[in-house]
């Protein structure tokens, strides 16, 4: 066993594929809003494992469902039915509003099951001519690591040297209206996959009228608009979901001024509350049914220990009003560093929705100043990681209180200040 941070360094450097380029922290323990490392040092998590524990380290509720779902059956395959998938698809289709689910695993296999979905449906519901579907995706996207996802960004060092790439993707500006209604006049386009909120590109948060408008351009030109909700869904960006627009209801609602219904919806992270990878793509049957027996799948997808640690992580989402709290947090959590940016000329902006929120740091991208504040964080108690440069993303559990979130400002703010 492990027993000092540089020892835990040391094996992953030596044994572990250098992938990721973390923070000199390790962790041993997580309860709540806060993370020990090794050492016993605590820290508050400003980064939710990229939003994927919105209900706290540990949940409680999650672990003793965890835990007995584990000592009873965890493990089937689809080759038999078993008796949590069903209540899990009923739950989690009434608790978002869609006819049917496809459970999957990753937020990269959610994705890969929306784009075979979406294509489908083109060939066989739209009449799209075989092999010409194309799907509309936007610059500065992340949907994933797969080859077809990393084949439509255009993230340079996601991309290099792993080609050849999967055709049939056109990439359009984030957030503009009129690129879309172009792209949408090209022959065979079947969807429009897009984040309501990018976050890995640094919690670009688009006009409010967006989404409203994408899905109508879709709607009028028969297009499926693919909603990738795997960060901002399940209560982050202040509402169940981001296309639910500043609807404040805690679950799926009909108030169609405010929220937007994708076609294909796809969830991942914090569906399980951080426990065990659980991803999810709904959509109505009109779409769903194109998928027949044999023609997508996964071993542990819709396994009985996954769906009962989803359906209880939804509970806690909808039990403890973490949408508002996001909601209500994220505005102080703005409000707050607003007054850093006012202040300090190093912080430049902030911006955000509910707790997806970031600072924009003011120097070169290649500069690193947000990685130096960051380690600075950390040895003040509070961890956040940079994205794409200068960019430090804020994203706590959203079980954190007002009085904890105003502690976490003050430790930014002496921290920004010395830089
Ligand atoms: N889509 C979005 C919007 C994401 O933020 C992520 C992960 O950061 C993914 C997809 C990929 O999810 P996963 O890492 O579980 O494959």
């Amino acid at each position: 066993t492990v027993t000092s941070s540089q020892q835990a360094i040391h094996l992953e450097d030596r044994y572990g594929a250098h992938n990721y380029h973390p923070l000199p922290v390790v962790l041993s323990r997580g309860e709540g809003v806060y993370l020990w490392d090794v050492e016993g040092k605590k820290y508050f998590d400003f980064l939710s494992a990229y939003s994927a524990v919105n209900q706290g380290h540990c949940h409680p509720r999650i672990k003793d469902a965890m835990i007995e779902q584990a000592g009873t059956l965890t493990l089937t395959s689809r080759a038999f039915y078993n008796d949590m998938l069903g209540p899990f698809e009923k739950y989690i289709t009434e608790y978002f509003g869609f006819d049917m689910v496809l459970p999957m695993n990753t937020g990269a296999e959610g994705v890969e099951t929306a784009l075979k979905l979406a294509r489908k449906w083109g060939y066989e519901k739209k009449g799209v001519a075989e092999n010409q579907a194309k799907i509309i995706v936007a610059e500065n996207n992340f949907h994933g690591r797969t080859t077809t996802i990393i084949s439509f960004s255009n993230d340079a060092n996601a991309r290099k040297s792993f080609g050849p790439f999967t055709e049939g993707f056109i990439r359009i500006p984030y957030n503009n209206i009129a690129a879309l209604e172009e792209a949408l006049k090209i022959d065979g386009v079947v969807g429009f996959l897009v984040e309501p909120i990018q976050g890995e590109a640094g919690v670009y948060v688009p006009s409010e009228d967006f989404i409203r408008k994408s899905k109508e351009a879709c709607a009028k030109n028969n297009v499926l608009f693919i909603a990738d909700e795997i960060q901002t869904g399940v209560a982050r960006t202040g509402s169940l979901l981001a296309v639910c627009g500043n609807c404040t209801c805690q679950g799926h609602c009909e108030r169609q001024e405010t929220y937007t219904k994708p076609d294909i919806l796809i969830l991942g992270k914090a569906l399980s509350g951080g426990f065990y990878p659980v991803s999810a793509v709904l959509a109505d049957r009109s779409v769903m049914e194109v998928i027949k027996p044999g023609q997508h799948g996964s071993t542990f997808g819709g396994n009985p220990l996954g769906a009962k640690v989803a359906m209880t992580a939804l509970e806690v989402v909808r039990d403890e009003k973490l949408a508002l709290n996001a909601r209500k947090l994220g505005k102080l959590f703005r409000e707050r560093m607003q007054r850093v940016v006012d202040k300090y000329p190093i912080a430049k902006l902030v911006r955000g929705k509910g707790l997806l929120n970031a600072v924009v740091i003011n120097d070169s991208p290649e500069s690193t100043t947000a990685w130096d504040i960051c380690v600075k964080l950390a040895e003040n108690g509070l961890l956040a990681k940079p994205t794409h440069g200068n960019i430090i993303r804020f994203a706590p559990p959203l079980v954190m209180t007002e009085e904890q979130l105003h502690e976490c400002c003050d430790i930014i703010e002496k921290v920004i200040a010395e830089f």
